[in-house]
């Protein structure tokens, strides 16, 4: 770890992964869901569905390999190898909540970010962390956070007004590169 740097924590759903898509493509391969589903604002994906099929993403993301094969989000990869010359880079995600998860993350983890050293990831379950700059797209994770809070966008945050807000990885390296 490099003290001199100022800590920025980085969350994996929804920030890095495209878990959203994974869902899709189970959803849209089991039930012919279409993989542009209309996502409205404020809603989490699966109430976007058929009452009769989704509760299906809780069987989904408990499946081990769920994590392992999700796609890296637009420009996160090349973006956080940048920062990481400028800020002392955390993954932190709060793996614990799916006990299948956790080798998968760091599995996919190691494939697309391995200059990310083991020391800078933390799985855990609420995200009591001390760093300068938390990016994440639930607001549970940052409403406690003590440092500068940067709200991913995801259509089921699109409703949150008082964050700052980042929409993609372009705009995360405009800001902090
Ligand atoms: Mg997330």
């Amino acid at each position: 770890m490099d003290n001199d740097k100022p800590r920025l924590a980085i969350d994996m759903d929804e920030v890095l992964a495209d878990t959203h898509y994974k869902f899709l493509t189970l959803f849209h391969r089991d039930f012919g869901i279409p993989m542009d589903l209309h996502q409205e604002p404020g809603k989490e994906l699966h109430e976007n569905l058929p009452e009769e099929i989704n509760g299906q993403w809780e069987l989904y993301v408990n499946e081990k390999g769920f994590f392992r094969d999700i796609p890296p989000m637009p420009y996160a990869i090349d973006t956080v190898k940048a920062l990481s010359e400028k800020y002392n880079v955390y993954i932190v995600s709060a793996a614990m909540e799916f006990r299948n998860s956790l080798e998968d993350k760091f599995d996919w983890l190691g494939e697309y970010f391995p200059f990310i050293e083991w020391t800078n990831i933390l799985f855990t379950g609420d995200k009591i962390i001390s760093a300068n700059i938390l990016i994440d797209d639930r607001t549970r994770n940052l409403k406690n956070f003590n440092g500068r809070k940067l709200l991913f966008t995801s259509p089921h945050n699109l409703l949150f007004k008082e964050y700052e807000r980042v929409n993609n990885w372009q705009e995360v390296a405009e800001l902090l590169l």
